[in-house]
């Protein structure tokens, strides 16, 4: 290629703002025009500081994205191709030029967050946590200028601060004051522990992977886990032992109690009778959680990954309707104007799924939630004898471990982590309050789960 071609090809790869060939081309989405990453950057941060909002120098109008697009691949090897001496002169001129730091020893572009609440004057601007981008000094060269993701008044422009109203982002992505749940009995001493389930508050960092969280005692744990005292005390968590609050696949919670909503199959073999209580450990994934079911024989619990339709809540049953109570249907039950159960049909109450509803096993069909408003209790005496039986002792969840050749995917986390890689943070100087370390119990740890598959089909039942 003769020089002239070779200004011409450059020209065609030259950045809008320095006029230079691209150096970390990166295009953005308002116009399709492409600039150097630094020189974007050095608009964004000019413009910001001098009060403005940036618009796009292409002069489309648009405004331009603080967090900026990844840099072009294709436009990069196209330039290695046609230009490589020019391009590599470009990028050794660059590389003299180095990372800039400004007041508090913050780099420009790190990724920060609020480390409390910005005011000005009564009213709250940033919250506590927010996550920002730092752009640079401040022309006082006291304050440090940011741009937060969020702003409570819906202002777009930066904000000036001190260097240590910011702070390093917390570990996993979590943000302060962030309501986190967890995912383990974390044990903090043999007889201190936060339960499975419990919500806290995220109140800073404590090492690279671990938060300090301010867990609530929940009037929800049941009698035996409140038998351990539970923390007043902020604690340092691992960050794969809590998860942001959130519900999961099918509107369930960590923690909560559930029960089999049909007979659970693993081949052909059912391995969990309905009704047979559970609690919900996690989400395995976007379509299974995994589910602790107990085996009251011998107070242990089987694990399985389970479709959310395959597990309805669990709870006491309504007064009147004990478990292994006779009942006759009302009315008739229809699903989608398909009669299910006929009026005067005898079933077995299970067990309660919530305040109002129970499940019913009914002859030669599935069970049911059914509204207990559609039941009338029979007295003790006319009890369908066996089945009454069969569902008091519906709990007898099959003890049988399955191979672990038949295993499937199982979440790393849930099997690979054992205690021995907590506790690990012996450097207590750097402790941010009375934080202790946390241990988990191996209550959880069961085999690992497998997926299960419902016995009968699911009828959404409504009361005719
Ligand atoms: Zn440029
Ligand atoms: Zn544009």
């Amino acid at each position: 290629m003769s020089t002239c071609d070779e200004d011409a090809v450059a020209e065609a790869f030259s950045c809008g703002i320095c006029e230079d060939l691209l150096l970390e081309p990166t295009t953005l989405v308002c116009c399709g025009r492409s600039f150097c990453k630094g020189c974007l950057r050095l608009w964004i941060r000019t413009n910001a500081q001098n009060g403005g909002i940036p618009k796009c120098p292409g002069g489309c109008g648009q405004k331009v994205p603080y967090h900026l697009p990844k840099h072009s691949v294709a436009l990069r090897s196209a330039m290695e191709q046609l230009l490589p001496s020019r391009l590599a002169l470009r990028i050794k001129e660059a590389e003299q030029e180095e990372d800039e730091l400004c007041a508090g020893g913050y780099k420009v572009w790190q990724e920060v967050a609020a480390n409390r609440d910005v005011l000005y004057g009564n009213s709250l601007v940033v919250r506590q946590g927010t996550p920002g981008l730092i752009l640079g000094d401040c022309a006082d060269g006291v304050h440090v200028t940011v741009k937060f993701d969020e702003r409570e008044d819906g202002s777009e422009l930066c904000v000036n601060l001190t260097p240590d109203a910011v702070m390093a982002p917390l570990p996993g992505g979590f943000r302060l004051r962030q309501k986190v749940v967890a995912l383990f009995d974390l044990l903090l001493t043999t007889d201190m522990k936060v339960p499975l389930g419990s919500v806290g508050v995220v109140i800073g960092s404590f090492s690279s992977d671990r938060v300090t969280v301010l867990f609530e005692d929940s009037s929800a744990s049941s009698a035996a886990e409140r038998a351990k005292p539970f923390p007043d005390f902020p604690v340092s968590v691992h960050t794969r032992e809590i998860s942001a609050q959130r519900p999961l696949v099918g509107g369930f919670s960590i923690a909560q109690k559930v029960q089999a909503a049909m007979p659970l199959m693993v081949g052909s073999q059912v391995v969990v009778q309905a009704g047979c209580r559970g609690t919900v450990l996690g989400e395995f994934s976007d379509s299974r959680l995994t589910i602790a079911f107990d085996t009251p024989e011998d107070g242990t619990q089987s694990c399985f990954n389970v479709m959310p339709m395959e597990i309805l809540p669990w709870c006491e049953s309504p007064a009147g309707y004990p478990t292994g109570a006779s009942v006759l249907t009302t009315h008739h039950l229809m699903s989608q104007n398909v009669l299910i159960v006929q009026a005067g049909t005898r079933g077995v109450v299970l067990s309660g799924v919530d305040h109002s509803q129970v499940l019913v096993l009914f002859e030669g069909a599935p069970p049911l939630p059914i509204a207990s408003t559609a039941l009338q209790p029979l007295p003790s005496s006319d009890t369908l004898s066996e089945e009454a039986e069969a569902a008091q002792t519906n709990c007898s969840c099959s003890r049988r471990r399955i191979g672990s050749d038949e295993d499937t995917a199982v979440p790393e986390d849930r099997t690979s982590v054992t205690g021995d890689d907590i506790c690990e943070d012996e450097d207590l100087s750097d402790a941010v309050r009375n934080a202790d370390n946390v241990d988990r119990e191996t209550a959880h740890t069961v085999q690992s789960p497998i997926n299960c598959e419902g016995a009968g089909p699911t009828f959404v039942c409504n009361v005719d």
